[in-house]
């Protein structure tokens, strides 16, 4: 007899006001109580809605039926199958808008937590299970792997079980992309994503971290040294800046180079000596995703006001719904309808001041979005000393550049071919953000999955 409560189960969470003074995670997870009595809650529907709505087509009421069942070892050999980082798009999948919007459940009440119970299903693996994937023979193949997000570590983990010999290329000193030094440890611890990339290891896949490509060597110069075909997963990490006056200020930092510096760089451990400035107030611009990372990790660093302050109103915002309920219980203080036009800054070239407009928004432009106005004479000032600038990122030149005949588009994103991911160059494919602009965790892996594929198909017909 299926559940019928129109509720997911709910699961536990740091209280709000303790939370937002520490780095630990959030959400606790499912107790297996708590899994079996939600997974109870599928009707295991024959058409399967679910799975059309996951990019990597986890077999979703088949694992479900498992975790009903209480075998969450047979669940977790059901989403492997398909979905080499589990722990983390249990985590940070926009569930919401995929898997979860196509539940017949979410018709009539809320959808089955997918999300939360493929969570569950991974952590529980991790600690119940001791078992270091079986290395692959190998074939002999080197293929090179640029950039070690989650575009890239699909891709090695595919072709490293198809037997190739996959060197990943890092410019950072860990392994990980954004989901080390992006979104921050309350919401990813890092010892889950180091458990992912130590079962790659595993595979035979071999890191060269601290290896810029493009600078320390060429994507041409790695082919001449023997990789046969090149995956290129560089995300799209350079940031953009309004181009207002005082952006130049200290104290004024790209949202990626804030949450480096915390995340990555662990500013927010009393072990580390990672300089960043200590405030009281700070300004955060943009609403997305990045945004309540940015402001979450500002208040748990200490400072007293966090404004986040945005141009659009809250419908628009184009963070997860959860992200933005989280961010105002923290006492994130939400500035909608407001827009920076000047950040000020105190004799030593130090940010003091944040200057704003109101806006209005007007009637939707093609886009669909409606578009934000200016309200003369509305301006007002706020005292910061750090100022946030979470408006969006693109990729960085600079593997374009060094690459002859690489083809990007005018966002300068690689352009590929959609059904193999190979770039204008034979031998070179390309996935996640360095193709797509800033995008999802789980349309890289897509992508670095659907590569490895046509990679395989490519590298096979060279022998
Ligand atoms: P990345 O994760 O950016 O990895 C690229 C890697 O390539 C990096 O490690 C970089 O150092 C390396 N690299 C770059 N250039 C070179 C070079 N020349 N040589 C060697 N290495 C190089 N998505 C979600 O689905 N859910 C979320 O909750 C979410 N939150 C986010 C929060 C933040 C703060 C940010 C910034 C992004 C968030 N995203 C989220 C988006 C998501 O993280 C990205 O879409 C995803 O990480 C893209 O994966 P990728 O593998 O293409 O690139
Ligand atoms: Fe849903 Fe993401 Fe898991 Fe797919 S990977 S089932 S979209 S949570
Ligand atoms: Fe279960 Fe919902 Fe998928 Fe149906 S759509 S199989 S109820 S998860």
């Amino acid at each position: 007899m299926p559940n019928m409560s129109l509720t997911k189960t709910p699961v536990a969470e740091q209280e709000p006001l303790v939370r937002n003074k520490n780095f630990q995670e959030v959400t606790l997870g499912y107790t297996p109580q708590e899994a079996m009595e939600e997974a109870q809650r599928c009707l295991h529907c024959k058409n399967r809605p679910c799975v059309e709505g996951c990019p990597v087509n986890i077999h979703i009421p088949e694992f479900i039926a498992k975790v009903a069942e209480g075998d969450f070892k047979a669940a977790y050999e059901i989403i492997s199958d398909t979905n080499a980082l589990p722990c983390v798009s249990g985590r940070v999948c926009p569930q919401e808008s995929q898997c979860e919007s196509r539940c017949v459940r979410g018709v009539k009440g809320e959808a089955v937590a997918i999300g939360r119970l493929e969570r569950f299903v991974a952590d529980w693996y991790l600690k119940n299970v001791v078992a270091a994937p079986q290395k692959p023979t190998q074939n002999g193949i080197r293929v090179a792997v640029v950039g070690s997000g989650p575009a890239g570590l699909t891709c090695a983990s595919d072709l490293a079980k198809k037997g190739y010999e996959v060197t990943v290329f890092e410019a950072f000193h860990t392994a990980g992309g954004v989901l080390v030094y992006g979104i921050p440890e309350f919401r990813l611890p890092k010892a889950i994503v180091q458990s992912e990339v130590d079962k790659l290891g595993a595979l035979g896949v071999e890191f060269r971290l601290d290896v810029v490509v493009g600078r320390t060597i060429t994507i041409d110069e790695l082919m001449e040294e023997g990789y046969k075909a090149v995956f290129v997963g560089s995300g799209a990490g350079l940031p953009l800046f309004m181009g207002i006056e005082g952006e130049n200020l200290a104290g004024v930092y790209s949202a990626n180079e804030y949450l480096t510096r915390v995340n990555l760089m662990k500013a927010y451990r009393e072990d580390y000596d990672t300089p960043l400035r200590k405030s009281k107030a700070v300004a955060v611009v943009g609403g997305g995703n990045v945004a309540m990372d940015a402001a979450r990790c500002a208040k748990r660093m200490g400072a007293e006001k966090v404004y986040l302050i945005y141009r659009r109103g809250e419908e628009e915002m184009p963070a997860r719904r959860e992200e933005i309920d989280h961010a105002k219980e923290e006492e994130i203080d939400f500035r909608l309808l407001r827009n920076p036009v000047r950040i000020l800054g105190d004799e030593r070239g130090r940010v003091c001041q944040i200057e704003c407009v109101e806006m209005q928004l007007q009637a939707p432009d093609e886009s669909g979005r409606r578009v934000p106005k200016e309200v003369p004479g509305s301006n007002f000032f706020l005292d910061v000393d750090i100022v946030i600038m979470a408006l969006g990122t693109s990729p960085n030149p600079l593997i374009r550049s060094t690459t002859p005949g690489l083809e990007t588009n005018r966002r300068g994103c690689l352009v590929v071919n959609e059904e193999t991911m190979q770039t204008s160059r034979e031998g070179i494919y390309a996935g996640g953000d360095a193709v797509t602009g800033a995008a999802t965790v789980i349309l890289a892996m897509g992508a670095g999955k659907k590569a490895a594929e046509a990679m395989d198909e490519y590298l096979q017909k060279q022998k």
